[in-house]
């Protein structure tokens, strides 16, 4: 008898948990996804402020399941799904399932304004990353050269749209970049007199996390100099910077963090979705009328015990793919079905800068040195491969100690 088909679109955080829990299982195992790399998207800011290389946070799909004999990874873009024929169709490619899961995540949303993106641009890919680390740091150079104050101030200031962990983080990075890493480089301009603003339209920083610990980030940001305004709605953005209502702010450098769409999977399934375009999932994390495709991670609208979405972080999807595939192992073995998914909350964790972070653990909440150390030490052990968790280690206690930042390189095109 044929050998059951899974196929897992994505090998993100959701895809490759599922994918991981599925070696050995007796069904050959399919993996699509358009990169032929899986990203470790917390440390993407690291890459964009010149902190880490891409390679360190990235590592190739095929390695990381070349153990994994039943499973076999495809590389294309999925445009659509037929699941009356049950085929995902990639690329040129049709590829057949008996169960599908779909883990594509997510990607920015301008709230209406995509003309926004190409001055605003946001953080989710390698090449997000690199294109934001050469207009910081191109920045500075015009900084250098500008013949007059009004230009050189404009290319100094840098505005961060969003204050949720990755505009926290991304704030926070620039300011030390600035104050620190840069501040011997340069004759004409002092790097220290660049102007960091955090926009944000909600009344706090960090609004998923408890209000001691958004107070104790704000008051992190302000020490690192990074202006924090609050309660302040972005109305335009252009090449001379951001309008907040009336008031012109003129900046060079503007970074997008303020929201997420879910990835296309909802159109393709032409399914139930909520606003943010998430598929809406059951407790099983299936489409309902359809027991064979599941939809997890960010690209799902999956509800907690007490009817709330779960919210779109790596440890929500790792746990998801693992469940799914629980559930696989069970209907391939004829076995009980295990109990609805419940996602269990560890704690959350956010970094300002050197030795400024804040964690959350429900049970107790840290901020200052201890937070910093473990948000690192967790993330270095996140991390896949042995060889960039020893590298990344390496790199920061490197730049701890001399206060220097290693990828500080302008590439790719208009780099000059
Ligand atoms: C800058 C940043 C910082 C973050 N920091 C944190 C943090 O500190 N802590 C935390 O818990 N979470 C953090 N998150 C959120 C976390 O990364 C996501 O919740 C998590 O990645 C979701 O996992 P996923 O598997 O759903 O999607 P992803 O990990 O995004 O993976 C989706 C995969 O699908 C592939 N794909 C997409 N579309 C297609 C297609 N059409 N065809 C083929 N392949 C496709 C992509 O290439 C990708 O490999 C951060 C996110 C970002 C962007």
């Amino acid at each position: 008898m044929a050998r059951p088909r899974i196929v897992i679109i994505g090998a993100g955080f959701g895809g490759l948990s599922a994918a991981h829990a599925l070696s050995g299982a007796a069904a050959d195992v399919t993996v699509i996804d358009r990169r032929n790399y899986h990203l470790f998207q917390p440390l993407l800011y690291q890459v964009a402020t010149a902190g880490l290389s891409p390679a360190q946070i990235a590592s190739p799909i095929r390695s990381i399941l070349r153990r994994a004999a039943n499973e076999h990874v495809l590389l294309g873009r999925v445009t659509a799904i037929d699941t009356d024929r049950r085929v995902v169709k990639a690329e040129d490619h049709e590829v057949p399932y008996d169960y599908l899961v779909i883990a594509t995540g997510a990607r920015h949303s301008y709230f209406g304004h995509d003309e926004w993106e190409s001055v605003a641009p946001g953080l989710k890919k390698i090449d997000d990353a690199t294109h934001i680390r050469r207009r910081i740091l191109m920045a500075f150079e015009l900084a250098e050269q500008a013949e007059d104050d009004e230009a050189r101030r404009r290319y100094l200031t840098f505005v961060v749209i969003g204050a949720g962990p990755t505009g926290v983080e991304m704030a926070g990075a620039i300011a030390e970049l600035a104050h620190v890493a840069l501040r011997h480089d340069f004759r004409t301009i002092n790097p220290r007199d660049a102007r960091i603003v955090l926009v944000e339209a909600g009344p706090r920083v960090l609004p998923t996390f408890p209000e001691s610990l958004s107070e104790s980030a704000r008051r992190s940001l302000e020490r690192l100099h990074v202006e924090v305004r609050l309660g302040a709605r972005v109305t335009q953005c252009d090449e001379e910077g951001i309008m907040i209502g009336d008031e012109r702010l003129a900046a060079a450098t503007l970074i997008w963090g303020a929201g997420v769409m879910a990835s296309s999977a909802a159109q393709w399934l032409d399914a139930d979705k909520d606003r943010a375009g998430r598929v809406k999932v059951g407790p099983d994390l299936t489409l309902s009328g359809h027991p064979e495709i599941f939809v997890i991670g960010d690209t799902a609208c999956a509800l907690d015990g007490q009817g709330q979405p779960l919210p779109g972080l790596a440890p929500v999807a790792k746990q998801q793919g693992a469940y799914v595939a629980r559930v696989l192992r069970a209907r391939l073995a004829g076995r009980a079905m295990p109990p609805p998914f419940r996602y269990r909350n560890y704690g959350t964790l956010a970094t300002i800068g050197r030795r400024a972070a804040v964690a959350d653990f429900g049970w107790v909440r840290l901020d200052g040195t201890l937070a910093w150390l473990f948000w690192g030490l967790v993330h270095v052990f996140l991390l896949i491969g042995f060889r960039n968790q020893v590298i990344v280690m390496l790199d920061w206690v490197w730049s701890y100690v001399t206060f220097q930042s290693g990828a500080r390189l302008i590439t790719g095109p208009g780099s000059h």
